[in-house]
């Protein structure tokens, strides 16, 4: 994936997950780039597992 402020490209299993920081419910899905630490969007394929998890609620 590639950071979406320094544009930096790494692989996801690189990127800093889990900040249990933010204050999001249940477990953070993004993804901290290695080299300047922004909070990136995780790639589509989580947003796809979250909207059918989401789904599955309603
Ligand atoms: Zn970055």
């Amino acid at each position: 994936m590639k950071c979406g402020y320094c544009g930096y490209e790494f692989p996801e299993e690189e990127g800093i997950k889990g900040c249990g920081k933010c204050g999001m419910p249940g477990r953070c899905h993004m993804v901290r780039c290695p080299r300047c630490f922004y909070e990136n969007p995780p790639e589509l394929k989580v947003f796809k597992k979250l909207k059918k998890v989401l789904e599955k609620k309603l």
